[in-house]
């Protein structure tokens, strides 16, 4: 079943059509600018959406090829980021990990000495963190659990908000349950940056039902305001070398067959200097080439 919706972040309740896409019709509010799938799906729509086949389906009809022989992939993202939040900590706390999947990054803060917290609305995702890694990992919606006040030192959200059916909603519950001067960060798509323009509605987190809200760094920036974040960073992210090696890796390998190591060489030559050159000649603002997002944001 699908609902209408107001904007998640305004209210309003007048939009424009942008895109249709897999059979869903994609808007943006001419209030604020925030992009949604609109009608959207209701929530026992979304919830029979995670199943294995999402993480493991070989990205059939969306979702993932194989969550877990990806594991690698993932944990980059995780190792890249993750220290901007602990470096703000003299000690490990507690963290709650909002749309945890297979619990990959739970187990790696938990070996930090985190005391760690999932929440996953994929029954298959959530039952396989609890039996392979013994993880405290509840089923359902951050606003269908029901979590102490001000408990944690950090939240995560890793690629998660632009899945959520509300969420300002969920932004609200996390700035309820994290401790005053908490952390919570927030990886996401970053569309309205330059590789989006370029690739008008064919970049890949146009993906409904998967991903239902679109974010630029001014409605994710606003979002948080709303309900009471301090925002500390929210910015595009270029082309990261500890980002690049191992999603290159794979596109090259063809390739790599066939040439000899010089030609191999050369080839990781001509892939540099042209980044450079167009970096140089102003086609590749370094803050806007990549269409991720990261931000970052304190209750106060
Ligand atoms: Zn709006």
């Amino acid at each position: 079943m699908r609902r209408h919706v107001q904007c998640n972040l305004c209210g309003a309740d007048d939009t424009r059509q942008r895109y249709k896409l897999n059979g869903w019709t994609i808007v943006s509010c001419q209030h604020c600018g925030l992009i949604y799938v609109n009608p959207m799906p209701d929530a026992e729509t979304l919830r029979a959406f995670y199943t294995e086949e999402f993480f493991r389906g070989n990205c059939r009809p969306t979702g993932y090829a194989d969550y877990l022989r990806d594991k690698e992939i993932h944990m980059h993202q995780f190792r890249a980021y993750w220290p901007l939040i602990r470096r703000e900590f003299s000690r490990p706390g507690r963290v709650l990990d909002i749309g945890c999947a297979l619990g990959f990054f739970l187990d790696m803060a938990r070996a930090e000495g985190w005391e760690t917290v999932g929440i996953e609305l994929s029954e298959f995702a959530a039952q396989w963190a609890r039996d392979k890694l013994g993880l405290d990992v509840r089923t359902g919606t951050l606003l269908d659990v029901h979590l102490p006040e001000s408990y944690f030192d950090v939240v995560t959200l890793w690629a998660t908000i632009e899945h959520l059916a509300d969420p300002i909603g969920t932004l609200r519950e996390a700035h309820r349950v994290l401790k005053p001067g908490g952390l919570i960060l927030i990886t996401t798509g970053e569309v309205e940056g330059l590789l989006d323009k370029l690739s008008t509605g064919l970049c890949s987190w146009y993906d409904p039902p998967g991903h239902l809200y679109y974010f630029s760094t001014r409605t994710l920036r606003a979002m948080l305001q709303k309900v009471g974040f301090r925002t500390l960073r929210v910015q595009g992210v270029h082309i990261d070398p500890r980002m690049i090696g191992p999603l290159r890796r794979p596109a090259f390998r063809g390739l790599n067959r066939w040439l000899p190591a010089t030609g191999r060489l050369w080839l990781r030559l001509i892939y540099r200097v042209g980044l450079y050159a167009l970096e140089r000649v102003g086609l590749m603002p370094p803050q806007h080439i990549g269409n991720i997002m990261v931000a970052l944001a304190r209750k106060p």
